[in-house]
């Protein structure tokens, strides 16, 4: 098979699961009208599929979804990208581990986000997929690198794999998009529960090698050793 149906085949099944991803923040709630986005690396190529600007969540099918490339220049599709695609597209170029980046508004993350205050670990299913806080990223206005550098800047060198960018939402990062979509889920869970435990009172803190041993336990050791993408 030439190089070129490969990567049309790989862009034609990412096409499919980055349109169908978005269906998933729909069914958790993490978005309102057209806000948010989820794309794909197109592995081993400069390329990722990412949501068409201003499209409604009902309308988004394999066919509009846009192939950028990673400086976000449109390479195939008739709608234009994301708004938000220069940021994903930074995160790229930045991180080469990363395949999937996620962005919501999700009510209770981005209000830790409005205050400019981590999310402590406070609970167990924090320290297993975040290893500790989920921290603030810097304040940054939409439109060039800003974004994408606050993410990367963040991120690097953090287990967590969701920042909390100040005064504007979540952004999540993941080996592919599914795991960036359940990121995102994960994020908005951990902040529901430690605003309902801070409303009630102080928060109890998990100390510092306790989370280290239940990351450890959860990244490494959780869910079926068969089916190694259920852990993700
Ligand atoms: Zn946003």
């Amino acid at each position: 098979m030439s190089e070129q149906l490969i990567v049309s085949g790989e862009v034609a099944r990412l096409r499919e699961s980055v349109a169908a991803l978005h269906a998933e923040l729909v069914r958790y709630n993490l978005v309102a009208w057209t806000a948010g986005n989820v794309s794909a690396r197109v592995p081993g190529r400069d390329l990722m599929v990412i949501k068409p600007s201003g499209v409604s969540y009902d309308d988004l099918r394999p066919d509009n979804m846009v192939v950028c490339d990673l400086d976000g220049a449109v390479v195939e599709g008739d709608l234009s990208p994301s708004s938000d695609t220069a940021a994903h597209a930074y995160v790229y170029r930045a991180m080469p581990h990363v395949g999937g980046v996620v962005h919501t508004h999700s009510g209770y993350a981005t209000a830790w986000a409005a205050r400019g205050e981590a999310i402590p670990c406070y609970l167990t299913a924090q320290a297993d997929e975040f290893g500790g806080e989920i921290p603030i990223g810097p304040f940054a206005l939409i439109g060039g690198d800003d974004i994408g550098k606050g993410i990367v800047a963040t991120l690097s060198g953090h287990r967590s794999p969701a920042v909390l960018m100040r005064n504007h939402g979540v952004f999540t990062i993941g080996s592919n998009a599914k795991a960036a979509v359940k990121a995102a889920v994960m994020c908005e869970d951990v902040a529901r529960t430690a605003h309902l435990a801070r409303a009630l009172g102080q928060p109890l803190p998990i100390a510092t090698e306790d989370i280290d041993s239940l990351y450890e336990r959860y990244q490494n050791v959780y869910g079926q050793s068969s089916i190694p993408s259920a852990r993700r």
